[in-house]
């Protein structure tokens, strides 16, 4: 197994099958253009490999499907077929949920249980002005009827000043009332937020001013997070849960174990990191040629991971995988 002089290794792995989004989310890319698939992505069974190689190679044990949105990806049947086959308890995808009540038997066929789906806010202008593009009630339909089949929902927010600060407690009420446990993502200095300093202070909600809002309405209490969690973990008495996702307040780099495949075929070791190994060609190879070389790679990756808190990358979070 690899393990750096922290002690960290990488247990999760997020595959991102595609760059392509049908958001453009403020957050996300700067000019209101949607990301487009990548000429050169690989295919649903190169990128299946690509898991099956790091499941050996790193020890990998909980899959997440991401992109892009991977519900606009031809790959997706493909991939979650190839997958299911592989030795992983846990695979779980996340989704802007735009297109989830139509691909929801494909997913369930899949074995998928556990959906991470995101939602700025419940005001549908708010919507079209932070996704710019998109259709409220389509998302919440999805929501509601994957909640309805037993999934496990997860519901990603990003709090931001100026655009969702009024939806903090409408969204945290509607999860409650479903069992969803929402989740709140402090905003991070990715993209076009990390050369842009003023945009990233001017909207950016840190987890005092999230946890007074909230007190406002509820009492909680902090309870233990699984091991090697990224969010803070709160109960609302007789409610439910929330989390709190503090890359810049609570850094958890100490203790990540993510490892990235972009749809291209590129490793990331570290969101904050532009450093990527090329592991595409490696996929074409026998197992035991490639194990050995990709090994060799994800010393480097794991070396990439910062000590001790986020800074930010100019990368963009679609192109590799949020
Ligand atoms: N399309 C899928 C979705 O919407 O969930 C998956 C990809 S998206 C990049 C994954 C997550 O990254 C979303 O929850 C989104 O809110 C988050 N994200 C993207 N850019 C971000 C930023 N600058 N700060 C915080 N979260 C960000």
């Amino acid at each position: 197994m690899i393990v750096d002089r922290q002690g960290r290794r990488f247990r999760n792995l997020r595959v991102s099958l595609t760059a392509a989004c049908n958001y453009a989310c403020t957050y996300c890319v700067p000019d209101g253009k949607r990301l487009v698939a990548a000429q050169d992505e690989l295919s649903a069974d190169s990128l299946a490999r690509g898991v099956a190689y790091l499941i050996e190679a790193a020890g990998i044990e909980r899959l997440r499907i991401t992109g892009g949105e991977p519900l606009v990806s031809q790959r997706l049947e493909g991939f979650l077929a190839a997958v299911a086959r592989l030795d992983l308890d846990d695979i779980s995808l996340t989704t802007n949920g735009q297109l989830l009540a139509r691909k929801l038997p494909q997913l369930q066929a899949a074995g998928i249980r556990r959906l991470n789906i995101s939602l700025d806010t419940l005001d549908p202008q708010a919507f079209r002005r932070i996704a710019r593009g998109g259709d409220l009630a389509s998302v919440l339909a999805g929501m509601e009827q994957a909640g309805a089949l037993g999934m496990h929902i997860k519901v990603n927010m990003v709090p931001m000043r100026g655009q969702n600060l009024d939806q903090v407690l409408p969204l945290l009420d509607y999860c409650l009332a479903r069992g969803f446990e929402l989740r709140f993502i402090e905003l991070m200095r990715m993209g076009h937020l990390a050369r842009d300093h003023n945009a990233f202070l001017q909207q950016f909600v840190g987890l005092d001013q999230l946890l007074t809002l909230i007190a406002a309405q509820h009492a909680f209490v902090q309870v233990d997070a699984p091991p090697g969690a990224t969010a803070l973990r709160y109960q609302v008495p007789g409610k439910g849960h929330f989390g709190v996702i503090a890359n810049e307040s609570v850094p958890f780099c100490r203790s990540c174990s993510r490892l990235r495949l972009s749809s291209t075929g590129w490793l990331h070791g570290c969101l904050s990191s532009g450093n990527r190994h090329y592991i595409g060609d490696l996929l074409e190879k026998p197992r035991h040629q490639a194990l050995p070389a990709l090994q060799r790679l994800l010393v480097k990756a794991l070396a990439d991971k910062q000590e001790l808190a986020f800074s930010g990358d100019v990368m963009v979070m679609k192109v590799i995988g949020g």
